[in-house]
């Protein structure tokens, strides 16, 4: 990781970097975009994305970090099991496992739009972000 970072600086690289590892991506990255079923679903600023996340996935992908300073702090379960991604659900397809999913989520899946958060325009596919929730 430390010399795909001095490469970067050395000769001014660009990098699609892709992990499930949390720690890594926060180390190496400058914009941070979280997939869900194959789709984007935010596309924010590093410091953005992890302190004030938008979208209901990385909310609780974030909650779900170990921090040693949380230690005994309940935490928030995603809750079902992740579905099959060559029968996707209908509409937004994180409907099943969100705690915010309306009817409107079971029907349309929701296009990526600019919202602004803290200062800072970031995209999000998410119906209930500026509607029912900030
Ligand atoms: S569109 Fe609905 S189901 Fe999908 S993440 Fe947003 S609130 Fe949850």
């Amino acid at each position: 990781l430390n010399l795909m970072q001095n490469l970067q600086k050395e000769i001014g690289l660009t990098y699609l970097f892709i992990s499930h590892n949390l720690s890594v991506v926060h180390h190496i990255s400058d914009r941070v975009g979280v997939m869900y079923l194959g789709r984007l679903v935010e596309l924010a600023d590093k410091k953005i994305l992890f302190n004030y996340p938008l979208h209901p996935y990385t909310q609780l992908l974030l909650d779900a970090i170990p921090d040693i300073r949380s230690v005994g702090k309940p935490r928030k379960k995603i809750q079902g099991e992740v579905p099959n991604p060559l029968e996707p659900p209908a509409g937004c397809t994180f409907h099943p496992r969100c705690p915010y999913a309306k009817d409107i989520c079971r029907k349309v899946n929701p296009e990526m739009r600019k919202v602004e958060n803290m200062g800072s325009i970031v995209e999000v596919a998410c119906h209930a972000v500026g509607n029912w929730r900030k």
